[in-house]
């Protein structure tokens, strides 16, 4: 017989992975119910993943349950809170039970890594779909938010971009090139918390690149009211992008390919120095890959000449 609602709910979501001390009630009541803090701000969000629109029906379960809470935690990372709850909202088509072994499997050990409880959620029937709601704490007034960029600002980027963009071009047989951390990328991103932390009270502001780096730079540039140029020959890219790039002459990818899951954050010049210490106490790195302006929009430098672009990114609701 097929598992029932709150016996799967018991049997793989309510055994707690992390027991925080500050959560008062967990799983099976109407709410949890947590310990709020008066020195720290709560940080909220929620991302759903929806089966065909941000994954492949038939991607391995254990990568997607890392990549759903993942998504979340890189929030939680890009305003440099401290990850602390999940709830989880389940939409299935059926109980397949070893699928959803292996998407808590995935999902805990990612949980497990930052000490984050999954403290209620919902389970319905429909076509596949997961939300995650993840919770995080910074302390008061040290969020890093979207809208301090000022002129003279670096820009930095956590890590390569455009890998995940060609992990998907991978599995929908756009390329013909093999690359396992391409593939890596786009099913098991990392959220870069331990970064986020790092630049409270140095960023400026700070996003995550979720829909590319041109959007997502864009969102700091329109909340900040300034503008960027951004030298391309800096980005970091991993050997396969750079590969990619050579062979098929598509050097936009690192600028409008979703899905990496770095950090673009800018600093002030008077904190570069704090920045540098901090990266190397904490063993990070961080790679400087333009300046904010005054004038607004995106500007892209190559070898110091203008290079031809338009923003673009991936939007679930085009304007036609
Ligand atoms: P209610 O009907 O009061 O909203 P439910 O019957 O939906 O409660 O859920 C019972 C309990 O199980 C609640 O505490 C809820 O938070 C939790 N829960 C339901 N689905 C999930 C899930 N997928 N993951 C974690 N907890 C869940
Ligand atoms: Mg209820």
């Amino acid at each position: 017989m097929a598992l029932g609602e709150f016996d799967l709910i018991r049997r793989y979501f309510a055994a707690p992975s992390v027991r925080r001390a500050d959560t008062r009630l967990s799983i099976g009541d109407d709410c949890a119910l947590l310990a709020a803090r008066e020195d720290h701000e709560l940080a909220i969000t929620v991302d759903t993943l929806v089966s065909g629109v941000h994954f492949l029906p038939d991607v391995d379960p254990e990568a997607l349950g890392h990549k759903a809470l993942a998504v979340n935690l890189s929030d939680l990372a890009a305003m440099g809170a401290d990850p602390a709850w999940i709830t989880l909202a389940l939409t299935l088509p059926q109980v397949d039970e070893a699928w959803l072994a292996a998407f808590a499997r995935g999902m805990f050990a990612l949980a497990q890594r930052y000490g984050v409880e999954l403290v209620g959620g919902d389970t319905t029937r429909g076509p596949l779909s997961l939300t995650i709601q993840a919770m995080g704490w910074v302390p008061n007034g040290q969020a890093l938010r979207r809208s301090g960029a000022r002129a003279g600002d670096v820009i930095y980027v956590s890590g390569p971009l455009g890998a995940a963009g060609l992990g998907l071009k991978i599995r929908l047989g756009q390329t013909t090139l093999a690359d396992a951390e391409a593939i890596r990328c786009l099913e098991r991103p990392e959220p870069r918390v331990e970064l986020g932390r790092c630049l409270r009270g140095l960023a400026s502001a700070c996003i995550d690149i979720s829909d590319g780096l041109a959007a997502d730079l864009g969102h700091i540039l329109d909340q900040s009211g300034v503008g960027a140029e951004l030298d391309v020959e800096r980005l970091p890219l991993t050997d396969g992008v750079r590969r990619y790039i050579a062979t098929t002459g598509d050097w936009r990818l690192p600028l409008v390919a979703g899905d990496d899951y770095e950090l673009c954050f800018t600093v002030p010049p008077a904190h570069r120095d704090e920045l540098e210490q901090r990266l190397a106490k904490a063993g990070l790195a961080a790679f400087p890959i333009g300046q904010i302006h005054a004038a607004p929009g995106l500007r892209l430098r190559k070898n110091n000449q203008p290079l031809d672009f338009t923003r673009q990114g991936y939007e679930h609701f085009p304007q036609t």
